[in-house]
Parts: C-alpha cells; sequence; structure tokens
C-alpha cells in the first residue's frame, strides 16, 4: 500500500498541506504552484514536489496543482473525516489550555474528556468538555473508542498513568511531562517537552545567533 511506503516526514507535512488547501479551496482559489505553497508553508519547492510524488500523478509542470482535486486526495487520505477521539489527563495549567485549545484547526481529533485526582476539578467542565476522575479512563476510553491521551501531569504522576493510559487500551500517547517511559511494542508514545525546547532555542540563540540580516 502506498501508505506504509511514505517516509514518516512527508506523512507529518500531509495535515499542513491539507489545512493549507482548505484555506485556498475556501477563498475560491482553484490551482496552486509548489511555489506558492513553499512561500505558505516555509517549507522547500522542491520538498513540496517530492512529497506530492509520493501520493501518485497529482499535478502538471507549469500548471501547479488543482487544489480541489489535491484537497479531495489528502481528506481521503488522511481520512480527514474519521474522527480521532482524545482524551487528556492532568487538567492544570497546560492541560486547560490544550482543553480550551482542543484542536479546532483539525476537524478530525476531538478531547472527549478530561482526568484528574484533584477533588476539585472531577465533575467540573472546561469549555464544555467533562473532568472525570483518573479511575474512569478505562470506561470512557471504550465508550468512546478513544485513540489518544495526552499527559499534562506533573513529573511524579507520570508513571502510574501511563500504566493506566496503557492498560485502558490506548494505543497512542502525547507525552508533556519530561518522564521517558518503556512502553509495549502496541504503544506509541509521542513527546513534548517544551521546557527543553525552549531551552534548546535560547541556548542556540547565544551560542549560534542567526545571521544579521543586513549582512
Ligand atoms: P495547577 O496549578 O492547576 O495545579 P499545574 O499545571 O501547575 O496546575 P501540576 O502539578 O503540573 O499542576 O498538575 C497538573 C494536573 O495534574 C493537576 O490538575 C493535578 O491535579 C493533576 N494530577 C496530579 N496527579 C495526577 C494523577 N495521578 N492522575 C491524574 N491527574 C493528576
Amino acid at each position: 500500500m502506498a501508505e506504509q511506503k511514505l517516509p514518516p516526514v512527508t506523512a507529518k507535512r500531509l495535515p499542513l498541506y491539507y489545512r493549507y488547501l482548505e484555506k485556498l479551496h475556501a477563498v475560491g482559489k482553484g490551482r496552486v504552484s509548489s511555489a506558492e505553497l513553499s512561500e505558505a508553508l516555509q517549507i522547500d519547492s522542491a520538498t513540496i514536489r517530492r512529497d506530492f510524488s509520493y501520493l501518485g500523478e497529482l499535478g502538471k509542470k507549469g500548471y501547479g496543482y488543482n487544489v480541489q482535486y489535491l484537497l479531495q486526495f489528502l481528506r481521503e487520505f488522511l481520512k480527514q473525516d474519521e474522527v480521532a477521539n482524545v482524551v487528556l489527563i492532568g487538567v492544570g495549567n497546560l492541560g486547560t489550555a490544550l482543553l480550551r485549545y482542543n484542536f479546532y484547526r483539525s476537524h478530525n481529533t476531538k478531547i472527549v474528556a478530561g482526568f484528574d485526582i484533584d477533588p476539585n476539578k472531577i465533575g467540573t467542565y472546561v469549555d464544555g468538555i467533562p473532568i472525570y476522575p483518573l479511575n474512569r479512563l478505562k470506561e470512557v476510553a471504550l465508550l468512546h473508542d478513544v485513540d489518544v491521551a495526552i499527559l499534562t501531569v506533573p513529573v511524579n504522576a507520570a508513571k502510574t498513568v501511563f500504566d493506566e493510559v496503557v492498560s485502558a487500551g490506548i494505543h497512542g500517547i502525547l507525552n508533556f511531562t519530561p518522564v521517558r517511559l518503556t512502553v509495549p511494542p502496541h504503544v506509541r508514545v509521542h513527546h513534548i517537552d517544551l521546557t527543553t525546547e525552549l531551552q534548546t532555542l535560547i541556548y542556540f540563540l547565544k551560542n549560534f545567533p542567526p545571521e544579521d540580516e543586513s549582512s
């Protein structure tokens, strides 16, 4: 299947293309060149052409891509119509911000519930999303066929919560805690460590300053 041969870096970029093409389609644009996409998305145009070449014959040289056709193709490819249900565990500051954000820009993901152990938070709602006690995770995950859990718990709770998520049958984890844990092969974990990212950026700015624009 073509999907299996797709390089992971390309697969990661497809939702970006999809979102931008949706915008173009909404304003009635029928055609787009790889140069225009490159400018808007800050991705090298050769990379864009290569990404699209994995998907088959999608455009003609000098003509660009047909927005509607590309959009339909990517929608099917990404199964944008299939909603992936997501839960969030740890409704603190970061967790609350993510619940409020609720990934509205993407139509195919939806946070269906939040979980916490704080009795003051359990039973409340954040932007209409109910907050349940952690011991109801399995039941809610089963009911909503949950694919992904976002972890925004403190470091000391990460291991226990990780185990709970795995035993609830959830296969995808977006881990915002700095803890790295070993998980079974059928579970996929992506780590997002905002503090380290910020510190790394500052380190690079200090030690390898970007070139002066005027030079
Ligand atoms: P706040 O100020 O609301 O406590 P915070 O982001 O500073 O937010 P953290 O200590 O990082 O607080 O905790 C994040 C959230 O994780 C809190 O709401 C806390 O109640 C919750 N939490 C802690 N342990 C667990 C656990 N084992 N399972 C689920 N949630 C937990």
